[in-house]
């Protein structure tokens, strides 16, 4: 395959960010820049994804690497990914030897090290301006499964059709599987001996930034990790407390102590996202302070650090999404735009360690090995979701009882929209084409 036409081949293949918000990666590889950062650090405890196939497909993961260094004409590409992942350090180490533009960074075990700006500037010391993107400082940060699928379809013509995802917390046998895209989650459970317990929630993602979902609910190009808790769990009851509550504790519980902003990494590289002076906000409906104001929550990466600083368990993060959303639905944008021109001299030593999180978090008992185990399971039904991705949903270019093969096109991208293709991740015919939706029946 040439590199020329890698963009197009990224674009036929409908391979979007894994684990993220879903951006599309042809949209993303299509730039000039001078460093390409992989982003391997997998900082959300429990979830082993990455740090698995950085190992087990190392050399997969390295092919498309380089791919994506030549195309983008970069003159270095770092894999930065956390000490404690040995094997991965120990498989790739031996195979960079024919790599001589990609090296390892190493960094320490903190969270949120997998925080898209926190990377860049901990691998390249460079930081992205405020409300930017690491492309306005000459990188391009990519995720190890999205590597993965550009490796996919260059060397195997494979389309993206599954997705790996960790298993953990409460089930019989946590592991890492790859699983077809469409299956419901009670499904993918199953896998893993399906829940223990009876009084259950699941988050979808990692305990910090993950949702609670409905057993039902579909897996899709950026499930990256499934957690079965028990309803009493302190992270169900935190993703549950409604926000009405999270800013009368706010008022009540508040003592202006700073943790929050102490350990905030966004503040930590110089923005000016200061958790503690929009509390302020949330009690008194004033920062108390010219400098900033309600606007400030959109530098917030969400990463939710502040709520396991405060002594108190609050929310400064769930008041700076409800800000988010509402200032927003005024259409007012982020004006923050500012270069700072240095990080917290004390960074490092601020960094929040993930074994105190998980200490914190309670998580202690679901921290151990989830190992990538192969399945030998096949799916009758699926029902594939037309928008996983940022952008416009997918166009659906099949109809109820048309038949399908696994990896053929059902939805394709609007004419002239920002979005991704999707495929059939089993063979079967078309049952329905609704609410955004495609199920397909064996
Ligand atoms: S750490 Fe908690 S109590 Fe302290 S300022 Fe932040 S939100 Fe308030
Ligand atoms: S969630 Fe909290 S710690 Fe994370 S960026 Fe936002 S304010 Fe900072």
């Amino acid at each position: 395959m040439s590199t020329e036409n890698l963009v197009e081949l990224v674009k036929r293949a409908g391979i979007v960010g894994a684990g993220g918000a879903g951006f599309p990666t042809h949209v993303k590889i299509d730039a000039v820049v001078d460093t390409v950062i992989v982003n391997g650090a997998e900082c959300e405890p429990l979830l082993r994804v990455d740090q698995l196939l950085m190992d087990a497909r190392a050399d997969d993961m390295l092919k498309a690497l380089e791919a994506v260094r030549t195309h983008t004409q970069a003159k270095e590409a770092i894999i930065g990914l956390k000490k404690k992942y040995g094997p991965a350090i120990e498989t790739l180490t031996k195979k960079l030897v024919d790599y001589p533009n990609i090296r390892l960074h190493i960094l320490e075990n903190f969270y949120p090290a997998g925080d898209e700006q926190s990377l860049v500037y901990e691998t390249t010391k460079r930081i992205v301006p405020e409300g930017g993107i690491p492309l306005n400082v000459n990188a391009l940060v990519i995720n190890v499964e999205t590597l993965i699928g550009i490796h996919d379809i260059m060397e195997k013509n494979k389309p993206v059709t599954d997705t790996y995802v960790t298993l953990t917390g409460e089930v019989k046998h946590p592991m890492t599987v790859c699983v077809p895209l469409g299956i419901t989650v009670r499904e993918a459970l199953e896998l893993a001996g399906g829940p223990t317990i009876t009084q259950y929630a699941v988050v979808n993602g990692g305990p910090m930034m993950g949702k609670i979902v409905d057993p039902e609910s579909t897996i899709t190009k950026t499930t990256k990790g499934l957690i079965v808790l028990p309803l009493d769990h302190h992270i169900v009851e935190s993703k549950n407390r409604s926000l009405s509550k999270s800013l009368k504790d706010a008022a009540v519980a508040c003592m202006q102590c700073n943790l929050c902003t102490e350990v905030c990494p966004r503040y930590n590289i110089g923005h000016a996202m200061e958790p503690h002076k929009l509390m302020r906000l949330a009690a008194y409906a004033s920062t108390c302070d010219m400098t900033t104001q309600a606007t400030n929550a959109f530098l917030c990466c969400e990463c939710a650090l502040c709520q396991y600083a405060c002594v108190m368990d609050l929310q400064p993060w769930k008041f700076h999404i409800h800000l988010k959303r509402e200032l927003s639905s005024r259409g007012i944008k982020n004006p923050h735009h500012r270069q700072p021109e240095k990080a917290n001299e004390f960074i490092s030593s601020l960094h929040f360690n993930v074994k105190r999180l998980i200490s914190r978090l309670d998580l202690e008992d679901y921290d151990g090995a989830a190992p990538l185990t192969s399945i030998d399971r096949t799916f009758d039904k699926v029902k594939i979701l037309l928008s996983q991705h940022i952008g416009a949903p997918a166009q659906p270019v099949v109809t109820v009882g048309d038949s399908v093969n696994k990896g053929d096109l059902i939805g394709e991208i609007p004419e002239g929209a920002l979005g991704a293709r999707i495929f059939a991740s089993i063979p079967g015919k078309v049952t329905a084409v609704e609410n955004g939706s495609i199920t397909i029946q064996s």
